[in-house]
């Protein structure tokens, strides 16, 4: 919907006016007085021969369950401007005026009319029209109360994607230099301090001369499948059924594991050139992953 077409239907309700006068369920009456001043701890001696004027709302209430009049016009405008995609609400002022004191027996109506639609303003919690109404409350043709109620009908921001679910690595003392270099786009394999032997998964030491003084070289990041499976049973949070797990072995020589992506598993064969692919799951996570290349 439109700008202008909110705006013509606001004018259209503007130009109604007030709508019927509603009665309120009940007169006026002392236990209503006595529950809502305990509610607020007003202790004031003179309630309730007379009613506490901020209660002029509650006479005209709906209860539980009510239904606004098809005529009322905040309702009306509401659903106009839930249609155009302004599906939340926040009230922003309310001022209140009151002519005299009610006393238990007397019975309310109230009548409302819509005064102005403003928008679309860019707020803080999105987009919106700031809609303002005007109640009078009256006992019989005696106007008693009014109250000026604006809220701002906005349209919701997106809410953030979920975060994606998936098993998580243990990161440890000799694997934390292989989960911090995905993060930063390089696949790193450790290196053996002493004789300068590759090897894939990062240990302690050194499966050729024992040695505990790794060090690490960034791969290319090329390969080729070495060999590979077809996952179709059971379900794996994350991954869509079937899902391709290759492990592809690097032009340096070591072998690294990790789903293979975008690929018909029908096709995927032994030697299959592939490349990593660096999926940032999060500031905290980023894993390999294989594409064709
Ligand atoms: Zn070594």
């Amino acid at each position: 919907m439109s700008t202008q077409l909110i705006e013509e239907a606001a004018r259209r309700l503007v130009a109604a006016g007030d709508c019927a006068p509603r009665l309120a369920r009940d007169p006026v009456n002392e236990p209503m007085v006595r529950n809502w001043t305990e509610a607020l701890g007003d202790a004031n001696p003179a309630y309730p021969e007379v009613a506490p004027p901020a209660m002029v709302q509650v006479w005209t209430m709906l209860g539980l369950g009510g239904q606004r009049p098809a005529d009322d016009p905040l309702g009306a405008m509401t659903a106009i401007l839930d249609e155009a995609g302004y599906t939340s609400v926040v009230a922003t002022d309310c001022a209140q005026t009151y002519h005299r004191y009610l006393r238990p027996g007397e019975h309310l109506s109230v009548r409302s009319r819509l005064t102005d639609v403003v928008g679309p303003k860019r707020t803080a919690l999105g987009e919106g029209w700031f809609v303002t109404t005007v109640s009078t409350w009256s006992v019989g043709a005696e106007p008693v109360a009014e109250m000026m109620f604006r809220v701002l009908k906005f349209r919701p921001p997106d809410p953030p994607p979920p975060p994606r679910d998936v098993l998580r690595p243990t990161v440890n003392r000799d694997t934390e230099f292989f989960w911090a270099g995905l993060a930063e786009g390089e696949l790193r394999v450790q290196r053996c301090g002493d004789c300068g032997a590759l090897r894939h998964p990062p240990g302690p030491m050194c499966p050729r001369c024992g040695a505990t003084n790794p060090s690490y070289v960034v791969a290319s990041g090329d390969g080729e499948v070495y060999s590979f499976v077809v996952h179709h049973h059971p379900p794996v949070p994350g991954r869509s059924l079937p899902f391709v797990v290759a492990l592809v072995e690097l032009t340096e020589g070591v072998r690294v594991l990790g789903e293979l992506r975008d690929v018909d598993p029908a096709e995927v064969r032994v030697g299959l050139p592939v490349r990593i692919v660096f999926d940032r799951i999060d500031d905290e996570l980023t894993l390999p992953a294989w594409g064709l290349r």
